[in-house]
């Protein structure tokens, strides 16, 4: 990683390009850390208002001031619908929050595969608060590889596969194909679900859309559940669910909560009301993916 600091620089402002023509720049109060992992750029830097933030190859990715919204619910809706996952597969989620979200659950092994070493290397080091020691818990076990590769050779069965990855282009792309979700269907479980970062509706429809159409092509049971994360500009961000089992969006608040419950899960995000709220879908956004299929 050869590190160009711009921490004595002028001072930086870093500009994401949501869509031609839309762009979200944070004027960073400090920055930790900026350069090329060899496979992405990444920046780290702090901000009075979004605490410390990670951005790969300048789209951010998470920030403290509200990563606990995102990470809580990419994991909590698939577990708790689940109610006895014991093995779970995260790929990507190189910053640490959905594998500390994972191991807050009676799990036996939690499977990371990240593609980028360096990502981990330098969230360990400046966003600590993200990971929480889940790298070093002894249920953990990090693989650095494609994910793509991984559930096309694993051997290992999972009971959930929680994709927290970039967004479909350049690596991640692949994360969002039919083939790559035909595959992760074989190392699931009985009754095992999926689930998928979707990006935000708003700027990204076509991948919505597309991963939706890919989804429906392997799984029998698929839909998506929508979360507002302030640092993702553009409204709500869309998570995509995959199963072969019919019950999981009949999960009711009260079999939710007594599985909370029984966990002890403290959250500030999640709740079933809000893991039911979450669910119900506008016609806008349905419409999106059903559009061109009918259904
Ligand atoms: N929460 C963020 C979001 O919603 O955009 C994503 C967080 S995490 C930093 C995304 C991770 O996916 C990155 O660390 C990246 O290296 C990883 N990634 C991208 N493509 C991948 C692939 N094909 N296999 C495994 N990890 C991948």
């Amino acid at each position: 990683m050869s590190s160009d600091s711009l921490a004595d620089a002028e001072p930086l402002i870093f500009t994401e390009t949501i869509c031609a023509g839309v762009e979200f720049s944070v004027r960073p109060d400090r920055v930790l850390f900026a350069g090329h992992t060899g496979l992405q750029a990444i920046h780290i830097f702090d901000h009075a208002v979004l605490g410390r933030v990670l951005a790969l190859d300048h789209v951010v990715q998470t920030t403290e001031s509200d990563e606990f919204i995102y990470h809580e619910m990419l994991v909590h809706v698939p577990m708790l619908w689940h109610g006895s996952a014991r093995s779970v597969l995260v790929i990507g989620g190189g910053d640490g929050g959905t594998l500390r979200e994972v191991l807050r659950h009676p799990v036996e092994r939690a499977v990371m595969v990240e593609l980028d070493a360096d990502v981990v290397k330098y969230c360990r080091a400046h966003l600590p608060t993200l990971s929480a020691g889940a790298f070093d818990d002894r249920r953990t076990e990090l693989v650095f590889g494609d994910g793509a590769d991984y559930v096309r050779e694993t051997p290992y069965r999972f009971d959930a596969i929680i994709i927290d990855s970039t967004d479909p282009i350049g690596p991640g792309k692949v994360l969002f194909e039919a083939e790559f979700f035909r595959a992760c269907q074989a190392c699931l479980n009985p009754g095992g679900v999926l689930v998928n970062q979707n990006g935000t509706p708003a700027f990204m429809p076509t991948a919505l859309a597309a991963s939706a159409a890919a989804l429906r092509q392997v799984f029998a049971h698929t839909g998506f559940y929508y979360v507002p994360v302030p640092t993702y500009v553009s409204g709500v961000m869309a998570l995509g669910w995959a199963s072969d089992r019919s019950d999981l969006a009949r999960v009711q608040p009260d079999i939710l909560a007594a599985r909370q419950d029984a966990l002890g899960l403290a959250c500030r995000w999640y709740s079933p009301a809000v893991h039911q709220a979450a669910l119900a879908e506008p016609p806008a956004l349905r419409a999106l993916h059903t559009r061109d299929c009918g259904t």
